[in-house]
């Protein structure tokens, strides 16, 4: 490599948004107390890893057990082509947060020495030198500065040293913010709805998630960043933030400098924890990576990729307003897309929305908590189609409410055909008023003293005539025509 291109990559790096971030303190609203931003690392569910064509494992795998020459970064291997589902899951979610997609760019080798990464090396579309994959864009009111694909070191514990490569090679798209998050209740709430977003992409693998390098600055040192480096979780992220912000605080407050460093946060404790101090751009040495050709996205290609973007939270949030359902019934609906594909459903088929969406809302969730499981078990489960039948049911009227409920309990528990059970035990639901009126007449000449009671003012006494008919019948008479017709016997009397 010859002394000019290493030149070059050092003046460009220096204006890399990554490693030498813009300076937002000079043009700062100066209402705000802190500035929080985010370098997020979203582990996509694609099912091989980026440059090689080993299944990317789960947390369950055997150490060591999903790995290659490739993705070990043995002496002599080289890089299979990109892996391009991995490629197109990045440029989707930037294309979704409004972000333009980068045409033409190539990977780069970011260049650091440690023990996860056996190459010197991660190959990443960032640095200085390129665009990342895709530019711009905003979420929720906070800028996004760039999205670029890139590859996940291996795992390596620094107290035993063991290393596991099974990570090593896991695509990842990561996302830079600005620092426009104003305090940790604001950055709680935009995490949990850009993951949100992230699995109505189907781009996020779940059971890895995030995680997030934070950065972190208060107004009593005039902004001066810090960061923590490798937060997992949601709950982690903003606690290392309000950890942080404490930390900085009470520095400020006796009159110690904030040091721009490196941290990391351990959630035992609480704290943040001195890693290293900041490096510098040219730190990293960014080259392009001769082992790949140039990544090049057609205008076909972008806008086959933004077709594939479905309605997000916000927009099915909207649409779901105009159902006489509450606020707290619409967000447990849409914060999970397994009863939102059901409930769409419903709406496609006209059935009644507002009662398929309670059932839905209310019942589900009640027997994972009976069952002590919880969204991915009941995935895991492979009963939508039969839940989907249930809901048909009830949504057009054809089963009481109660029925559903015992279904749908029983569902849980054994999968079976929604439809032929129901008809085998009878349980469409009676509301033909002549055959309720025959089973009204029957039980008021049977009970003679429950009539009596109500004509002498006991407004219950009918109660229990509702009652046994519903016995009679196995809870399948509708409970509005039985109250109907029983009041026009009873009046006619
Ligand atoms: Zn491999």
């Amino acid at each position: 490599m010859s002394q000019d291109i290493d030149k070059n990559t050092i003046n460009e790096s220096t204006k890399s948004s990554t490693n030498n971030p813009i300076d937002y303190t000079s043009n700062v609203d100066k209402d705000r107390d802190v500035m929080i931003g985010l370098e997020i690392h979203v582990h996509l569910n694609t099912k091989e890893k980026l440059f090689c064509d080993c299944k990317v494992p789960t947390k369950e795998s055997v150490v060591n057990s999903h790995i290659c020459p490739r993705c070990t970064g043995q002496p002599g291997s080289k890089p299979m082509l990109t892996n391009a589902a991995a490629l197109r899951k990045v440029i989707k979610i930037g294309l979704a947060v409004g972000a333009r997609a980068t045409k033409h760019t190539n990977f780069q080798r970011k260049h650091y020495t440690w023990p996860d990464m056996p190459t010197g090396f991660q190959r990443t579309v960032s640095g200085g030198q390129v665009e990342t994959t895709t530019v711009g864009g905003e979420f929720l009111g906070v800028r996004i500065e760039g999205n670029h694909i890139e590859e996940n070191p291996a795992a390596w514990d620094p107290v035993t040293g063991e290393l596991d490569y099974n990570r090593s090679g896991f695509p990842l798209a990561e996302f830079v913010t600005a620092p426009d998050f104003r305090s940790t209740s604001e950055l709680r709430d935009w995490l949990k709805e850009f993951i949100l977003v992230l699995k109505y992409l189907d781009c996020i693998n779940m059971e890895y998630g995030i995680k997030s390098d934070v950065n972190v600055s208060v107004k009593e040192s005039g902004f001066k960043r810090v960061e923590i480096k490798n937060v997992n979780s949601i709950t982690n992220i903003v606690a290392a933030a309000n950890a942080e912000v404490l930390r900085q605080r009470e520095l400020c407050a006796a009159g110690k400098p904030i040091l721009q460093e490196t941290r990391r946060y351990n959630d035992e404790t609480d704290e943040t924890q001195f890693m290293r101090s900041k490096e510098n751009a040219q730190d990293y040495r960014f080259t392009p990576e001769p082992d790949l050709p140039n990544l090049n996205v057609s205008d076909e290609m972008i806008e086959e990729i933004r077709a594939t973007i479905p309605e997000l939270p916000a927009a099915k949030r909207e649409k779901y307003s105009k159902f006489d359902l509450k606020k707290e019934d619409i967000e447990v609906l849409v914060s999970n897309l397994y009863l939102t594909e059901i409930f769409e459903h419903a709406l496609d088929k006209k059935l009644n929305p507002r009662e398929v969406g309670l059932f839905l809302r209310r019942e589900i969730p009640r027997v994972l908590n009976y069952a002590k499981e919880n969204f991915s078990d009941l995935e895991k489960k492979d009963i939508k189609e039969e839940i989907i039948s249930l809901i048909d049911l009830l949504g057009a009227d054809k089963i009481a409410y109660t029925t559903a409920q015992k279904v749908l309990e029983k569902l849980y528990s054994e999968k079976f055909d929604v439809v032929k059970y129901i008809d085998d035990n009878n349980l469409i639901q009676v509301q033909d008023d002549g055959l309720i009126e025959e089973l009204v007449r029957k039980a008021l000449s049977d009970n003679p003293k429950a009539v009596e009671d109500h004509k002498n003012g006991n407004t219950k006494s009918l109660n229990f005539i509702v009652g046994v008919i519903m016995r009679e019948t196995k809870g399948t008479a509708k409970p509005q025509v039985v109250n109907k017709v029983l009041m026009e016997v009873v009046n006619s009397l």
